[in-house]
């Protein structure tokens, strides 16, 4: 009933309900519908959502499928699928990010309100010729970020307004950049929480780089946010305490970290894990098909073989 009372009653129960919600742990496997999932995204669903259970936590399912030219909906669906064969429980409906543009666009508005976000019009090949230039000029190798991809060049963030305007109104297509340098310095030193298996054990403080990722894409042209924009705007709406994600993402996480202070968005505790590596030695890629679970699943094996495989104890340990 909406009378005054039932409304302030709702209102005076409001910060006990908040302050509960806000001690339970929420945890999230956010899989690209990319491809199919593999050992490695086992790996990480299972740590989830094992977490999730033992510390009484919520566990969550992020469709990251925001970026359009990649994004297969039978992709999604085999996913689900493998998450379910596998017995990882998560609360319905899952996110889908391709479903909330506009909660990216006000955290783009809110960057560029700051004068932190400038059009970048270069081409690849305009990129590798800005580069070789500019390295034959100094005679030094052009700094590269940590996957190894050459940090964007100054060319487009020197240019005035006016300019970027006229390309824009020119036809020429652009993706919307960080100012790197500039939100480094406004956002201050950065570091984030990194626990070990244990959520509730012990963290170490890792003191964050993200000047060492260069002026990242924030949104492109048929992407409304990029990976690390729409990452950190998800886990914050969707109130993620604990990240728990693959190694490969771990020097990112700086990035993340200077977004969420940028946008005022709380910092979730984050663990990193292993990756599973491939008989070559490298780390599994949903393109190479390598020990895809609905392959593993076809030739028989079950979730309990994954577990084992993936080198995660059994979970029904009997106690007799
Ligand atoms: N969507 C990312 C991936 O599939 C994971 C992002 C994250 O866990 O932060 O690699």
């Amino acid at each position: 009933m909406y009378t005054v009372e039932a409304v302030k009653s709702r209102q005076q129960r409001r910060p006990a309900i908040a302050a509960r919600e806000m001690t339970v742990p929420v945890f999230r496997f956010a899989p690209s519908p990319n491809g199919p999932l593999h050992l490695g995204h086992a790996l990480s669903a299972l740590l989830n959502a094992d977490m999730a259970a033992d510390s009484g936590g919520r566990m969550l399912v992020r469709i990251e499928d925001v970026d359009i030219t990649r994004a297969r909906p039978e992709h999604e669906r085999a996913i689900l699928d493998d998450l379910d064969w596998l017995g990882v429980a998560y609360e319905k409906p899952v996110r889908r990010q391709s479903e909330h543009a506009g909660d990216y666009a006000a955290a783009l508005d809110r960057l560029a309100g700051f004068g932190l976000v400038y059009r970048s019009f270069l081409s690849r090949a305009e990129i590798a010729a800005a580069i070789a230039a500019e390295e034959a000029r100094v005679g030094r190798p052009w700094p590269r970020d940590p996957d190894g991809a050459p940090l964007y060049p100054d060319v487009d963030r020197l240019r005035t307004a006016a300019e970027a305007e006229a390309l824009a109104a020119a036809g020429r297509p652009y993706a919307l950049r960080l100012d790197m340098a500039k939100a480094a310095r406004l956002a201050g030193p950065l570091a984030w929480a990194e626990f070990g298996d244990r959520p509730d054990g012990p963290s170490e403080t890792v003191a964050a780089d993200p000047a060492a990722w260069g002026d990242v894409v924030l949104a492109g042209k048929f992407v409304p946010a990029a990976y690390h924009l729409a990452v950190v705007v998800d886990d914050a709406l969707q109130g993620v305490s604990d990240v728990v994600r693959g190694r490969d993402l771990y020097l990112a996480t700086a990035v993340h970290r200077l977004l969420q202070t940028l946008l005022d968005l709380p910092a979730p505790r984050y663990h990193h894990h292993r990756l599973i590596v491939g008989a070559d030695g490298r780390k599994l890629a949903k393109s190479k098909g390598a020990a895809g679970l609905a392959t593993l699943r076809a030739a028989g094996l079950a979730p309990a073989d994954v577990r084992r495989m993936v080198g995660l104890a059994p979970i029904n340990v009997s106690t007799q």
